[in-house]
């Protein structure tokens, strides 16, 4: 295989520009996880469906890839995007809601969500990680390296807590563009607390003796900062240099800010030379919100029957550097698009069994429709382009369906499953029970219904066979006519 470059946006530089790796060809990256406080919703995994697809990405091109995606389960603070966030701590808040009463204390509760996150992450079809890290398996090392940060002069304790002292890091806002200035000013309602010696400084622990989840110390009872929890978790998994670290957008400012101080304050080295970070997403051309009643998790859709590989395809058809609106039509064609390639895949592994002796007709069609899949995805994740191809490529397949050529259905299959390892969305990777919302009297109901209409239509009775596809229209049953038959879908309304 030639060697391709990766190019991928950097928040950094501002520009996109080739991975570097500090090994070649293999990848060092980082990614912060969800706080378990409740279920992940589908603008979170939005932004690990770009980490996902970098790592499948680089696994195409033949590199090796040492991924680690952490998992916070320590309850960070309600007002996290300010620097040194105040408020309430998110898990204590959520063990008290009507939730909070299935669970006997704030450790169930973190176990309960982060299991179900891994669960939704299986059904989205997302590599597995390499190491998923808790931030509470790592309480020592964050320990030490306050402790490290105080000695350094980079960090000092006061009655409340120990902060970080940003003016000992010149390069504080180098990521965001925060400066100093602009944060001492109180571009954010920076908390105030008269112990710290400037306003913009940032916890690395808080003392909380009263804390549901609480740690012993050298600075007394209490629990770290959210942000030197990531620092320490990439340093073990991934060295003092990372090649990669992902976020959402809204990770940028303070989070990765601060990550970078801490760290590049505790080694002297660079600690990463590359950030990615996915913008936002919005609902039906709305901001996603509780209030607003449209504000959806990966398995609130499932429950409402829609496919989890449509919610997959959905969410990676918009590019990861734009905003996305993730809309009902949207999850209507993913679903659409889903269905081409499985069928393009139950076409070819039929036709392997029962399909003739003659040439592979597709092999020199299929090979640079996929060469065009991976270039794009090196294109910055280009995934419009990448999912486009791939189409194409279920398209030709389907052409020809079970009919072509056993070498043909070779190719077919080949492809499929090259595709679907750059993208996921042919079929999981994981054994998962199926889910469908419905049981199967409801489906043989819906079989029937398109006999009948059949039925009708071969007798030429277009009125009863128009009045049966209305019936099922109404209750979100959409019908495909091919002539291999009828299929149908359930349409997926948010
Ligand atoms: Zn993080």
């Amino acid at each position: 295989m030639a060697d391709r470059a990766f190019r991928l946006h950097d928040t950094m530089s501002r520009q996109v520009k080739p991975l570097q790796t500090l090994e070649p060809k293999h990848l060092r990256f980082y990614t912060c996880g969800p706080t378990v406080y409740s279920y992940a919703h589908i603008g979170n995994f939005r932004s690990f469906l770009t980490a996902d697809l970098i790592v499948r990405t680089a696994r195409a091109i033949g590199w090796k890839v040492t991924w680690a995606a952490n998992i916070t389960d320590v309850g960070h603070l309600t007002e996290d995007d300010v620097a040194d966030a105040g408020g309430e701590d998110k898990m204590e808040k959520a063990l008290r809601s009507k939730d909070g009463e299935n669970f006997n204390n704030v450790w169930e509760l973190a176990e309960f969500y982060t299991e179900k996150f891994k669960e939704d992450w299986q059904r989205l079809n997302l590599t597995e990680p390499t190491v998923r890290p808790k931030a509470t398996q790592h309480v020592r090392e964050q320990i030490l390296a306050t402790e490290e940060l105080i000695r350094k002069g980079n960090a000092y304790e006061t009655p409340t807590g120990v902060y970080f002292k940003v003016d000992s890091f010149p390069a504080y806002g180098k990521l965001s563009g925060n400066t100093q200035e602009n944060l001492r000013k109180g571009v954010r309602d920076v908390v105030q607390d008269d112990n710290k010696r400037d306003s913009a400084d940032f916890a690395l622990w808080k003392k909380d003796d009263k804390h549901l989840m609480q740690w012993f110390s050298p600075f007394g009872w209490g629990f770290p900062g959210w942000h030197i929890e990531c620092t320490v978790m990439a340093r073990t998994y991934l060295g003092d240099t990372l090649d990669l670290h992902s976020g959402g957008e809204d990770n940028m400012f303070p989070h990765h800010e601060c990550e970078i101080a801490q760290s590049e304050a505790l080694t002297g080295k660079t600690f990463c030379d590359h950030w990615v970070h996915t913008r936002w997403l919005q609902v039906n051309g709305e901001k996603m919100s509780k209030s607003s009643g449209n504000f959806y998790t990966v398995r609130g859709l499932i429950e409402k029957g829609i496919e989890p590989l449509a919610i997959r395809y959905a969410l990676i058809s918009g590019v990861y550097g734009k905003p996305y609106n993730f809309t009902d039509q949207g999850l209507i064609d993913a679903g659409g698009n889903v269905d081409r390639l499985r069928r393009a895949l139950t076409a070819a592994e039929a036709a392997l069994l029962t399909g003739t002796d003659g040439p592979d007709e597709l092999a020199a069609i299929l090979e640079p429709i996929y060469e065009g899949a991976l270039d794009a995805m090196c294109d910055d994740l280009n995934t419009s382009v990448a999912l486009a191809k791939a189409l194409e490529g279920a398209k030709v397949i389907n052409r020809d369906g079970e009919a072509m050529s056993k070498a043909s259905a070779a190719s077919a299959q080949d492809f499929l499953h090259k595709i679907n390892a750059l993208l996921g969305i042919v079929s999981s990777d994981y054994d998962l029970p199926a889910e469908t919302s419905d049981s199967g009297p409801d489906e043989a109901r819906i079989d029937g219904l398109i006999e009948e209409r059949n039925a009708a239509k071969q007798a030429k009775d277009f009125a009863r066979a128009d009045e049966i596809r209305k019936l099922l229209t109404d209750e979100g049953i959409e019908l495909r006519d091919s002539p291999e038959g009828t299929t149908w879908t359930r349409k997926p309304t948010l």
